[in-house]
């Protein structure tokens, strides 16, 4: 979602006069989007701000200005802090105010410093972000190259759950879904541009339940099942999913709705149904798995995805076990794992029986062996297939091409640059733990 955001928030600037560069030297203004979901990503931001000190002060030695801005969760969560402990840092702008961005800078260049704008906004930030340009140079793209054939594309954001472990509920604020003719007219927008793939984005994606254009309620489902319909894209993707919102209409989704790609991101965090309760998730590990067996039935080839924490505090180790078991049992195409990272004013933060990292790091390493394992073997599987690919950037290596099969899995092929953009079958002749390789296969 802070791709999406940076790129919401470039194009704010666009209009402004401003545009993006790769060479932070050449910057007059400088964001830095934070995350604060674990503390390692949040302790970036201190580091960061520390070189860009030093970009500030070498720009002014020749005369020119550079204001830093701290966007995003961190932001949200440390406000004013962050221009205490940084005094480099001119803006503060939580993620519900990047529609003010332009008025924020402004008061800046009339002399307004050390700004700090954390508000949840009555406003809506969707009715007054600029409409979407997508422009090549945007965010998501300066670091890989163009890559216009996909995009993200929120549509809902905030949580309500709670999760005692979690800082989004707080620095996201409450649950919030766009509704469907905004999502409609921004999908389009980004077809002309190219767009052929893309993944609806919401912290908790499938609670969707935003207004259809005939005032009735529409479900994530429903909302598939119309863009689907009423557009020309030809993928469609969502993330993340929790269990609890996985409900009937979106499995069949998945089996009746041919552009609904046969992948699923659903998070189970710990398998064990004393952790899931102190997490507060609401649902047990039966539960996930009658999930998963139902997404199974619907559609058989479904690859899935997960998000587990480890070292939740007071995970023993028989608890960890039933994480690796879980993992066994269901078999994932992909994965992210984390130590669990206590986050200040979060209900498990004060929790007694913290683990210790040690502890923490072998279960981590253990779990993620297997994890790998589970990942390569399934590229594995694929050797042999034939597997519609959607090209969207240059490789590495000159004559090849990289895209993305249904699965997510990012598939190279020596190919002509005509057919970025487009989707073609592909023959995989061989795998290795993080992609494919393939031949464009003969009509
Ligand atoms: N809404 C999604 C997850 C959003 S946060 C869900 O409910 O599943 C993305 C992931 O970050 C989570 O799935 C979790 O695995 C991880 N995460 C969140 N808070 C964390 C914390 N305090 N420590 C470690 N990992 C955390
Ligand atoms: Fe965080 Fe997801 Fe739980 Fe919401 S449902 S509190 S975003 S982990």
């Amino acid at each position: 979602m802070n791709v999406y955001d940076s790129e919401r928030m470039s194009e704010a600037l666009n209009g402004e006069g401003y545009r993006e560069t790769t060479n932070i030297d050449d910057a007059d203004l400088v964001i830095l989007n934070t995350c604060h979901i674990r503390e390692k990503a949040a302790e970036k931001v201190y580091s960061d701000l520390g070189r860009i000190r030093q970009v500030k002060a070498d720009r002014k030695r020749v005369g020119k200005e550079t204001l830093v801005t701290v966007a995003g969760c961190v932001a949200q969560a440390e406000g004013a802090e962050i221009v205490r402990r940084a005094p480099v840092v001119d803006l503060v702008v939580g993620p519900q105010s990047y529609h003010r961005l332009p008025k924020l800078l402004g008061e800046i260049a009339n002399g307004a410093r050390n700004l700090v704008e954390t508000e949840f906004p009555e406003e809506e930030k969707f009715t007054h972000l600029p409409e979407r340009t997508l422009q090549e140079g945007a965010s998501s793209t300066v670091a890989s190259g163009p890559k216009l054939a996909t995009a993200f594309l929120t549509i809902q954001e905030g949580c309500d759950k709670f999760c005692s472990f979690c800082v989004v509920p707080y620095t996201r604020g409450g649950e919030y879904s766009r509704a469907v003719k905004d999502i409609e007219t921004e999908l389009k927008r980004l077809i002309d541009r190219g767009v052929r793939e893309v993944t609806l984005l919401g912290q908790n994606v499938n609670a969707y339940h935003g207004t259809g254009p005939d005032g009735e309620t529409y479900s994530l489902a429903d909302l598939l099942g119309h863009l689907a319909n009423v557009t020309d894209i030809e993928r469609l993707r969502y993330m993340t999913s929790h269990t609890n919102d996985m409900n009937d209409d979106l499995i069949t989704m998945h089996r009746d709705e041919p552009k609904v790609m046969p992948y699923l991101h659903l998070p189970f965090q710990s398998g064990a149904d004393r952790i899931l309760a102190a997490m507060n998730r609401k649902h047990t590990r039966q539960d996930y798995l009658t999930c998963i067996e139902k997404l199974r039935v619907a559609c058989p080839g479904l690859a899935l995805s997960t998000d587990i924490i480890v070292g939740f505090p007071g995970e023993s180790d028989d608890e960890f076990e039933q994480t690796i078991s879980l993992v066994e049992e269901v078999v994932f195409a992909q994965s992210y794992s984390f130590k669990y990272s206590a986050r200040p004013g979060t209900p498990a933060a004060g929790l007694p029986d913290q683990v210790p990292e040690e502890v923490k790091s072998k279960r981590l390493t253990r779990l993620q062996e297997l994890l790998f394992a589970q990942q390569r073997s399934f590229n594995e599987s694929c050797i042999g297939k034939t597997l519609p690919v959607l090209f969207e950037r240059n490789g590495r290596k000159a004559g090849q091409l990289v895209g993305r099969s249904p699965y997510l899995q990012l598939v190279n092929v020596d190919a002509s640059p005509e057919l970025l953009g487009s989707i073609h079958n592909v023959e995989i002749g061989d795998a290795g733990g993080n992609s494919l390789n393939g031949v464009i296969a003969s009509p």
